[in-house]
């Protein structure tokens, strides 16, 4: 019998290894970048095509390359930055592996022009599929020029799993903002497709934060430094004021390596407490300086995930220095969120003290019409008005049904809103207690909110029938890049939804007009929130862009937990949500409504034998 196991031929061996390095086109261009800093470079310049698609060039002006390394580069686990293993432990620079080089050139065309400073002559170099093509000395200017064309070129399945070229584009701005945070004293520019969308100059750290993240940024910031054995953290967190309801400008690097860190991101958390309301993100861009024989940055191919030696005493050190800076600028815990026996009060996030809710799904089968006749009680008085208020708030088709059909659709029987009367009790800001012929049932506020705008946002696109306009005076944003970009994406859809936002220029808008029914909020910011919305739902693998928007939008203009309804207010949100298709849901999935059953409760009441 022959023998029939064979050694990979290298080309698939580094195609398979690529897979790991290579997601998508950002990750060339992280690659890249951090190879030119490792080369010394003080100014980067990234060009893009088509989202990475086509093109990704990085150029720089670092040590560049002897034609012998230049070759060697692209060989798998080819590396000058260690020589062995016990170098693993002491790592300073951003590659090691020296598998990135050989990756991209098992699944890319990719040209690479090279030359060290003082030599006369360059190297040029083509890899494709891992073969070398061409390699020829040519006159070029010092450092490095690596084109990358065409990526996943051979490997169709990848190739056809890329999102859109803005969504790609999309990884790629973020990719580079991390890493231009952490080498402020490096310059960049960033061009897509001919227009050039960021150019960063060597700058201080304070002056590249309002570079990336918009000039208004800058009152916000709060310098944070604090010196230990085990870790320097320097870096600024922001006024609370400048929180926002959505994640994303959290950043933690590591020896200047952005991670991700779930733990620490805690113990900052942890520092805002009580000053924060619940569901708030803080700014933040901290560098812990520590000891590499002290951290593991192996763990994880694309090097986002980081093992301390010491993280709970990290915890700690972070979360004083994080108390400390917010106590030295005089923001400290409002003396409300304190105890002062008033049950109402909101808990602070994370501080466990909620009573916690038994878990009772909503049964289909329950039928408020079980129930004798004189047991039901009468509509409230005021309730053909209120309905009548939100019959004029939806669009026309659904007028055409009546809420009956769509509750019972839903699983909540029709009389079930009928039923419940006024007997509406806020429990925490946050809950809507109403008693119902099975039980008790409980409402979110917050996700009822959501799913009744998210289905009235999705409807007024669907229809090409706004809302109601309520013009401004005309406001002019200038937008950071990367929400400038999301805003070209999804400008036409917001503007069906009763926004009236122009492109102004060079990343700026002006918003002329917005829902009416929005026209309290600050148009600046919650724009702002919904475009951060968007960008956060992408990961979530959220359905259409409309329906993403809708959802932006939705969770953007809810009411918040921590929110006093009135009755009437309580009574309307109740009505609205029960005319929705479906009720029993939030748009991202969360319950809205949870019954606890008259069984449960009486079980409860019972003397255990
Ligand atoms: P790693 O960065 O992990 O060492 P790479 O595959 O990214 O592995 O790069 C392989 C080697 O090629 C590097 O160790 C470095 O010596 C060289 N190299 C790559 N990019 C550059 C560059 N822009 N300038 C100079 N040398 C480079
Ligand atoms: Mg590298």
């Amino acid at each position: 019998m022959t023998d029939i196991i064979q050694v990979l031929p290298d080309s698939v061996a580094n195609q398979i290894a690529a897979g790991e390095v290579i997601q998508r086109p950002a990750s060339v261009v992280k690659e890249l970048v951090e190879n030119a800093i490792d080369a010394g470079a003080i100014d980067i310049q990234v060009i893009i095509k088509d989202g990475g698609k086509t093109i990704i060039q990085v150029i720089d002006d670092g040590c560049g390359m002897t034609e012998t390394d230049a070759r060697m580069a692209f060989e798998r686990h080819a590396t000058s930055k260690i020589s062995g293993a016990n170098d693993l432990f002491s790592i300073k620079s951003m590659g090691f592996r020296g598998e990135a080089l050989a990756s991209i050139a098992a699944i890319a065309e990719v040209e690479v022009k090279t030359k060290i400073h003082n030599h006369e002559i360059g190297t040029f170099l083509s890899v494709s599929g891992s073969q070398v093509t061409k390699q020829e000395p040519i006159s070029t200017q010092s450092g490095t020029n690596i084109l990358v064309k065409n990526l996943f070129y051979n490997v169709p399945a990848r190739r056809k799993f890329l999102k859109t070229n803005a969504t790609e584009f999309r990884h790629i701005m973020l990719q580079f903002q991390r890493v231009a945070l952490a080498y402020p004293e490096i310059g960049f520019s960033l061009i897509h497709n001919k227009s050039e969308i960021l150019r960063l100059h060597k700058v201080t750290l304070r002056k590249r934060i309002s570079h990336i993240f918009g000039k208004s940024i800058d009152q916000q910031l709060l310098p944070l430094y604090n010196e230990t054995d085990l870790a320097t953290i320097s870096g600024f967190i922001g006024n609370p004021d400048a929180a926002k309801k959505t994640s994303g400008n959290q950043y933690f690097f590591v020896n200047n390596r952005f991670i991700k860190h779930s733990y620490f991101h805690k113990a900052v958390m942890k520092g805002y407490e009580r000053i924060l309301s619940p569901q708030y993100y803080p700014f933040y861009i901290l560098f812990l300086n520590v000891d590499p024989e002290t951290i593991d940055i192996n763990i994880h191919p694309t090097k986002t995930e980081v093992k301390f030696e010491d993280e709970r005493a990290l915890f700690q050190i972070l979360h004083a220095a994080v108390k400390r800076t917010l106590g030295k600028y005089n923001i400290v815990p409002s003396l409300e969120f304190d105890d002062e026996g008033s049950v109402d009060i909101p808990p602070p996030p994370n501080s466990g003290a909620e009573v916690k809710i038994p878990e009772v799904e909503v049964n289909p089968d329950f039928n408020p019409f079980s129930q004798t006749k004189d047991q039901i009680k009468k509509p409230p008085a005021g309730w053909e008005q209120l309905y009548h208020a939100f019959e004029n708030d939806v669009p026309e088709s659904k007028n055409t049904e009546s809420p009956e059909n769509t509750m019972a659709s839903s699983g909540i029987e029709p009389k079930e809103a009928e039923g419940m009367n006024n007997n509406l009790i806020q429990v925490k800001y946050k809950y809507i207690f109403t008693p119902v012929k099975s039980g008790v049932m409980i409402i979110d506020q917050k996700r009822a909110h959501e799913r009744i705008l998210f289905e009235k946002f999705l409807h007024a696109q669907q229809q090409e029938q706004g809302f109601a306009q309520h013009s401004l005076f005309p406001q002019t944003v200038s937008l950071d890049p990367m929400y400038y970009n999301i805003l070209t994406e999804i400008q036409d859809d917001l503007n069906q939804m009763g926004f009236d936002i122009r492109a102004f220029g060079e990343n700026t808008i002006v918003i002329q007009a917005v829902p009416a029914d929005f026209s309290h909020f600050d148009p600046e910011e919650t724009l702002l929130n919904a475009l951060q919305e968007y960008q956060d739902t992408q990961q979530m693998n959220f359905g259409a862009a409309r329906e993403r928007i809708a959802l932006s939008m939705a969770k953007t203009y809810s009411i918040d937990y921590g929110r006093e309804l009135t009755n009437q207010e309580m009574r309307e949100l109740i009505d609205q949500l029960f005319a929705c298709e479906v009720p029993n849901y939030a748009p991202d999935g969360n319950p809205v409504i949870s019954i606890i059953a008259m069984d449960e409760i009486e079980k409860r009441m019972t003397k255990p034998n």
